[in-house]
């Protein structure tokens, strides 16, 4: 994406934009709907192909606007099916987004900013420092890419079932970025996926979820990862502004209007570290009067850590305790780790405005 381009991306634009956008110039909101299928649909990005639209308004279209998509620079397929693009932004950055294929259901991974500010100790995003919010059009751009690579199963059904928001970065601190692409992704005349089938992950930004609620019905995953505030603030460190209790009211808040519907507590099992059976115990304590689910998934190393995966016995253990307490279980797949597409292994390349690269002796940004 040329940073220098002065014209409005399309791809910015959610349907209210685009129909704000018509109304501004005269024409009709319905226009919106036609232009959101060219470009999501059918993957047109130049303006004079949009032929239901007439010429006087392609020409007047494309003298203040255009469809600028990143650059696929890798694309790489792993062996259980797992796929990873590597998309050029501008200058030095890159993101990645990966698809995991699991039966009848499809998952798209999407990143919502260029590295992170959070810095949770055991997150290889983390470690390479925040350089910028993605635009919305950077963000559905992923989910257009993908799809346009994977295309429709054999009844003609979108091969990508599911969206989690689960990249590279923190989707809640890129809120209207994150609405905007997320209304996209549901809109009828771009993907028209399901609010349950697209998953927000955060780490807890309380106000934010809080905001989250009175825009958005999607579902909702926690970055839980510690059971007592003590360990929580040095996994995540986010935790000592807004600590357990608080951020798990917010999530109930979030659910309180919604029926049948249940947070995803996420839980890297990272050995000797939180990982024992008293921790075990403390989460189901936690958890007792929050609809959830506990999604175990297992530490994916990576160069610059010195944590280590839990074994395959200890995170059985830890399940079982859960599950007499009650509690739904499930152990996350590994997936995709021969191509470094597993969770927490996204890195892209980030030109790191924090400068907390040059604090790192040798720190390789985009390996592993
Ligand atoms: N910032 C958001 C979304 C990005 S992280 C969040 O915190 O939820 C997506 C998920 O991957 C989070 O649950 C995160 O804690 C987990 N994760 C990060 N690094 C990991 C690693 N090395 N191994 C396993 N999971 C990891």
């Amino acid at each position: 994406m040329p940073e220098q381009s002065e014209k409005m991306n399309l791809l910015d634009l959610d349907r209210a934009a685009m129909e704000a956008f018509f109304t501004s110039i005269g024409e009709k909101a319905f226009r919106a709907s036609q232009v959101m299928k060219w470009i999501h649909q059918h993957r047109v990005t130049d303006i004079a192909e949009m032929n239901n639209l007439s010429k006087s308004l392609r020409d007047n279209l494309q003298a203040m606007a255009e469809v600028r998509l990143p650059e696929v620079v890798v694309d790489q397929k792993s062996e259980d099916g797992t796929r990873k693009w590597l998309l050029q932004l501008d200058s030095g950055n890159s993101i990645e987004t990966v698809f995991i294929p699991e039966g009848s259901r499809g998952t798209l991974c999407v990143s919502s900013q260029i590295g992170c500010a959070l810095e949770c100790s055991f997150c290889a995003t983390g470690k390479q420092g925040f350089n910028r919010n993605l635009t919305a059009g950077e963000i559905i751009s992923q989910v257009l890419v993908a799809n346009h690579a994977l295309g429709f199963d054999k009844d003609g059904d979108r091969i990508i079932t599911n969206v989690v928001m689960m990249g590279m970065g923190e989707p809640l601190l890129n809120f209207d970025n994150v609405v905007s692409a997320m209304s996209i992704m549901m809109d009828d005349f771009a993907y028209g996926l399901s609010k349950r089938r697209i998953t927000l992950s955060t780490a807890g930004v309380v106000p934010a979820l809080e905001r989250l609620r009175e825009v958005m019905d999607v579902s909702l995953a926690l970055s839980l990862h510690a059971p007592n505030n003590t360990l929580r603030d040095v996994l995540v460190p986010l935790n000592k502004k807004y600590p357990i209790k608080e951020t798990l009211a917010a999530c109930k808040d979030y659910f309180s209007d919604k029926k049948h519907r249940y947070l995803t507590v996420e839980y890297v099992m990272l050995k000797g570290v939180n990982d024992k059976p008293e921790h075990a115990r403390e989460l189901a304590a936690l958890l007792k009067n929050m609809p959830s689910k506990v999604n175990l998934i297992p530490f994916n190393p990576f160069s610059e850590s010195d944590y280590e995966r839990s074994s395959q016995k200890v995170i059985n253990n830890f399940r079982d305790i859960l599950v007499s307490q009650g509690l739904t279980v499930m152990t996350r797949k590994t997936r995709g780790d021969d191509i470094d597409a597993a969770c927490g292994q996204l890195a892209g390349r980030v030109k790191d405005k924090t400068k907390r690269t040059q604090r790192r002796v040798q720190m390789q940004v985009g390996a592993k």
